[in-house]
């Protein structure tokens, strides 16, 4: 006889490690939360130390507000935020974080230790959590003011995705790939990348320019052949800024770095479009280098799609997207003289 199975509530624990294994698939993306409230800290310096591609330690140092000693209590645990306090707000929200996730996720998946100072207080605190909760009291510390917070042995209660994880050299390649596309979109923040104990394997200066950092991280046959374009279109309601690689430069391996709204996201639709524009120039197998970010008014951009944010829908999206394949086609033949010439014929 075919019995059916006894439903039961799943104990506290386990739902909010399944949820925080969705948000925190590796290490990358706990750096990208981290960034993003380093950023909505308004910080100007941010520096990253990682061990073993960051499974044993992802550290990140902020110079922005820091964090009320009196929030240290509830920071880590789920749906705690300084920023959203509606769902209202939802569409005209301006921080990257909304809905207070992060930490939370994190502190399931990982030891996790923040130490904090804000303007106002004396001294920093320092404060452990495990699985959403403060462990003890927060510590009077020494400090400058900012955040340092450290994450240490990820995915330790998972131990299937830690396996998953083998190759510290990947994870770091990852890591180091979002903090380079951060940098290159906050050219106002200073940015520090190293493993633990060595030389910098990232940096840029504060207050530099946009093709200051894309020399500095990408290298100069890249910086040499970027051409800069905006425009802005008042029927679909955007502005578009880009630095892209004239025809004359072709790469095994495609970059592209693309932020909407000031948020790193992926977009399959417009990744195929803008390779279809190159395409026409460039030889099979080979592709430019493409840093484009796209605003609109937040209220036509949905942010809260996919639990990593990496993903936002937006209306006007095939308009949007058409309109920026022929501001591209544009550019491309404006860039190659000689190809300009063969098409009017
Ligand atoms: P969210 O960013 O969605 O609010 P998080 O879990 O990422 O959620 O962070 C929770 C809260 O902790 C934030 O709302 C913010 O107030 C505070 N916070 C986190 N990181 C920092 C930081 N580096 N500097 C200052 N405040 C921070
Ligand atoms: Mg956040």
């Amino acid at each position: 006889m075919l019995e059916p199975g006894v439903i039961k509530k799943l104990d506290e624990v386990v739902v909010n490690r399944i949820a925080a294994g969705e948000i925190i698939q590796r290490p990358a993306n706990a750096l990208k939360e981290l960034l993003e409230n380093s950023l909505d800290a308004k910080s100007t310096h941010i520096q990253v130390n990682i061990k073993a591609g960051g499974l044993k330690l992802l550290q990140i140092q902020d110079n922005g507000t820091g964090i009320r000693k009196e929030d240290l209590s509830i920071v880590c645990e789920r749906f705690t935020t300084s920023k959203l306090s509606k769902f209202e707000d939802l569409t005209e929200i301006a921080t990257f974080g909304f809905r207070g996730e992060a930490l939370a996720s994190i502190s399931h998946v990982a030891h996790l230790t923040i130490q904090t100072k804000t303007a106002n207080e004396r001294c920093g605190y320092k404060a452990n959590y495990s699985d959403g909760k403060l462990l003890g009291t927060a510590k009077p510390c020494a400090g400058n003011q900012g955040t340092i917070i450290s994450i240490e042995d990820l995915f330790y209660s998972m131990p299937q995705r830690r396996q998953a994880l083998k190759s510290p050299a990947e994870e770091f390649q990852k890591i180091s790939d979002v903090l380079a596309k951060y940098a290159v979109h906050n050219p106002q923040v200073g940015f520090v990348l190293r493993k633990q104990g060595e030389q910098p394997a990232l940096k840029t200066q504060a207050n530099s320019t946009r093709s200051e950092n894309i020399r500095a991280i990408y290298g100069a046959a890249i910086a040499k052949e970027l051409m800069e374009f905006s425009c802005k279109d008042d029927m679909f309601k955007f502005e578009l800024e880009c630095q892209l690689t004239q025809v004359n430069y072709a790469a095994k391996k495609a970059i592209m770095l693309l932020f909407i709204n000031h948020r790193l996201v992926e977009s399959a639709a417009l990744k195929t479009a803008v390779d279809a524009v190159y395409s026409t120039y460039l030889p099979r197998g080979q592709h430019p280098f493409v840093y484009m970010s796209l605003t609109m008014p937040a209220h036509n951009l949905d942010v809260n799609v996919h639990p990593t944010k990496h993903e936002v829908h937006f209306l006007y999206q095939d308009e949007i997207i058409e309109r920026i394949k022929q501001q591209l086609e544009a550019q491309l033949l404006g860039s190659n003289t000689t190809r300009s010439f063969y098409k009017q014929l």
